[in-house]
């Protein structure tokens, strides 16, 4: 009866925001009196798999089958499917991300289960199984009750804060059967982005609009960026004009980020941005304009020309 959750790696080590998902899982197993078992797909060391017993797991299930080291909506539904059978769960977590997105809906439909996608906070089991989630861009929150038997989570990335313990995850092989249609689409080519900050990862972000004037400025969001060890992000407008590349572009039709500090420089703040970015622990911006709307949104706010603060502010990072 453990709870299941899927565990995400990259390059051999595995992605901090599973540590989380783990983590989560293991909180919402001690709620309900059970276990965690970690699912690990594709190849991964015994001592990754096993350094999940530091954030509650207490078993993995290993499905070692290189094939699984690229996303395959379907052979990954196929394992989670068998990892749940094999231990008779009925709580399955995966992240709010690329690959959760893609299976948990799959997971859902395949065993008649309620689905919270983008949770933000344990289940509140004194009122059934509440969980609280973002809608409407993040405008509001809603708390949505899954009352049927077996329940699917996906956990928004950078809601908790993590916390190591003392701990050693036992790891089984699973054998799953997969059918012809699990591996139906082929992946010909992965183009990885080198020597940056993946967004999707980073803890701070310095992110530029179109108040930047253009891509020959860049290179001011650029230097904070490398003195704060930050991802870099920017506004639509800035992408569709090709300062910077389409996944630097957060909001509504772009990534999300909730990093622990965001700094907005010469962006508006526009409903369609902040729904990409207001679950950010701290917003800084920095706007010339005093009545720009991302200030109502923002924890400090800097009233200014971006060309004199930015080189101001990183002089000031460098020498901290
Ligand atoms: P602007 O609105 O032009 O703002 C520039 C800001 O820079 C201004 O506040 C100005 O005061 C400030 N500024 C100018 N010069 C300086 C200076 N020297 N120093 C400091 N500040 C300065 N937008 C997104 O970002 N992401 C989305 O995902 C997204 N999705 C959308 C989806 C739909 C369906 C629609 C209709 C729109 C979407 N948009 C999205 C666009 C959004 O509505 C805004 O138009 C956009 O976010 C504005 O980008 P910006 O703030 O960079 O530019």
């Amino acid at each position: 009866m453990s709870v299941i959750v899927l565990v995400e790696h990259t390059e051999g080590n595995i992605k901090k925001k599973s540590f989380e998902a783990v983590q989560y899982a293991a909180g919402i197993a001690q709620k309900t009196g059970t276990t965690v078992s970690a699912v690990v797909l594709g190849t991964l060391s015994n001592s990754e798999m096993e350094s999940l017993g530091q954030y509650g797991a207490q078993k993995v299930l290993h499905v070692a089958d290189a094939r699984l080291d690229e996303l395959h909506a379907r052979a990954y539904t196929s394992a989670l499917l068998a990892a749940a059978q094999k231990e008779g769960s009925k709580i399955i977590i995966a992240l709010h991300d690329i690959n959760g997105r893609a299976v948990a809906p799959r997971l859902s439909a395949k065993l008649k289960a309620g689905l919270v996608a983008g949770a933000l906070s344990y289940p509140d089991l004194d009122n059934g199984f509440v969980i609280k989630k973002a809608v409407f861009s993040g405008k509001a929150f809603a708390f949505v009750n899954i009352t049927s038997d077996v329940k699917v989570i996906t956990l928004m990335p950078n809601t908790f804060q993590l916390n190591k313990v003392e701990g050693k995850a036992t790891i089984e092989k699973l054998d799953v059967s997969f059918g012809d249609k699990d591996f139906g689409i082929k992946v010909k080519e992965v183009n990885k982005i080198k020597g940056e900050i993946p967004l999707a990862d980073a803890q701070l972000v310095v992110s530029g609009g179109r108040g930047m004037k253009g891509p020959e400025n860049w290179g001011l969001i650029e230097s904070l960026a490398k003195e704060l060890g930050a991802g870099t992000a920017c506004s639509r407008p800035v992408a569709d004009a090709h300062w910077r590349p389409h996944h630097e572009h957060v909001g509504q039709t772009g990534g999300t980020v909730r990093p622990n500090l965001y700094i907005a420089v010469g962006i508006s703040g526009a409903i369609q941005h902040l729904a990409g970015v207001n679950g950010s622990k701290t917003i800084v911006v920095i706007n010339k304009d005093p009545e720009a709307p991302f200030f109502k949104a923002a924890n400090y706010g800097v009233v200014g020309d971006a060309m004199e603060i930015l080189p101001r502010l990183t002089e000031a990072v460098k020498n901290f």
